[in-house]
């Protein structure tokens, strides 16, 4: 499928051309043809899956061929959004895909925390406004805006506006909009106060849910154990065997590592096998099944199979060695916490490693709590 088919403005298609966006996203496939056509839409959606052009595309098609119609004042469609960050990222955008019409529709992000008044003073003229609830209550009550000629109304990271405590607000603008018009709701999760606005809100929607992986870290449990290299084969066993893990999923980052790491599990009575790119396909395959069917407890795999592979019901996954890539790590422990099961992943964590994984951490947009093994008697293991 290509931006081409859905029938966006021309002068949209050239703009996502220059931006080298070459295919829709999976939400921008299903949103953009449904909002088109002047449906109602639910996206289940976090950052990164592309919501935002799959709103954003639609939306100024539409404002570019309804002709002349921004009275004073007057927007046309209302973007809410829970943080002054966010809007800021949205207005640029609008304004970047806006830019590309011969007669740009003006755009435009308020939020509180700055001086209101030269927001009162921009307001003329705006086709499309992005803003946070409470700022945005400020400058209606004020006469500064009017919402009766909204003709799109978006609400987006509506779980994040909800949590903010943004209910009361929400529900007032929204006794401002006219009868007539199109809601767009976009929310990462779908909890019982985003159903009750889906309710309140939308007639008729499309429902559209997009898995991601940041999606799925979501389901994961994970723990850092800060362990020194001599200690983590004894530490392995240990969690083994203290935990009753019945199938768990190890990952290294050599081919060395995972058959040195097997031997040991089978020197201390711990069924295990390697998969990796020195094994045949032959062997993968067989190893992949057993361990599959629950014939095998330990799979000691490198970064081959972190990708792609869907083992139902792996309850764990240990990071023996990090991965060097962050990108790698999500894969990894996405083996886990699949199809909303929840999953745990166990990542060991040198002193060299601190650094690494701080980076990781950094990018995958989560903490992950540490337990110190000092003090954790291993003998015997
Ligand atoms: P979002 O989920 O809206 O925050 O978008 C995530 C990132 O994906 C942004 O940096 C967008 O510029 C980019 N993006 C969105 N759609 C596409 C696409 N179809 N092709 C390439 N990049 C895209």
């Amino acid at each position: 499928m290509s931006f081409s088919s859905f029938g966006l403005s021309p002068f949209l298609l050239q703009a996502l051309a220059e931006m080298n966006y070459e295919r829709p996203y999976p939400i921008q496939e299903i949103a953009i043809p449904a909002i088109l056509t002047g449906k109602d839409v639910l996206g289940i959606a976090p950052t990164g899956s592309g919501k935002t052009a799959s709103y954003v595309l639609p939306v100024l098609t539409q404002l570019s061929m309804s002709k002349g119609e921004t009275r004073n004042r007057h927007i046309q469609s209302l973007i809410l959004v829970p943080t002054r960050e966010l809007a800021i990222q949205v207005e640029e955008v609008f304004k970047t895909f806006a830019r590309s019409f011969p007669n740009p529709l003006k755009v435009k992000a308020v939020y509180g925390g700055v001086s209101i008044n030269p927001q009162m003073k921009a307001m003329m003229g705006v086709a499309v406004l992005i803003a946070t609830p409470g700022r945005l209550i400020e400058l209606a009550e004020s006469n500064a805006v009017h919402l009766s000629a909204v003709k799109s109304v978006v609400l987006d990271e509506a779980d994040k506006l909800l949590n903010l405590g943004f209910q009361e607000e929400m529900q007032r603008i929204i006794g401002w909009l006219p009868e007539k018009r199109q809601n767009l709701l976009f929310s990462a999760t779908l909890n019982d106060k985003v159903s009750e606005v889906k309710q309140i809100l939308l007639r008729d929607p499309l429902v559209l849910k997009i898995e991601t992986e940041a999606d799925s870290v979501e389901l994961i449990q994970q723990t850092a154990y800060r362990v020194s290299d001599a200690r983590k084969g004894p530490l392995l066993r240990y969690l083994i065997r203290s935990r009753k893990m019945k199938q768990v999923l190890v990952f290294t980052s050599s081919t060395f590592k995972a058959d040195q790491v097997v031997e040991k599990l089978r020197k201390n009575n711990i069924d295990a096998q390697a998969i990796h790119s020195k094994k045949s396909q032959d062997a993968r395959n067989k190893v992949l099944r057993n361990f599959k069917a629950g014939h095998l407890k330990v799979l000691v795999a490198t970064d081959l199979i972190s990708r792609g592979i869907d083992i139902e019901f792996l309850p764990f996954v240990i990071n023996y060695e990090l991965p060097r890539s962050p990108k790698d790590y999500v894969h990894r422990i996405g083996r886990t916490g699949r199809a909303e099961s929840t999953g745990e992943a166990l990542t060991f964590v040198t002193p060299e490693d601190e650094h690494h994984f701080k980076i990781i951490q950094k990018k995958m947009g989560k903490q992950v709590p540490f337990e110190e093994t000092d003090g954790l008697d291993l003998n015997g293991y």
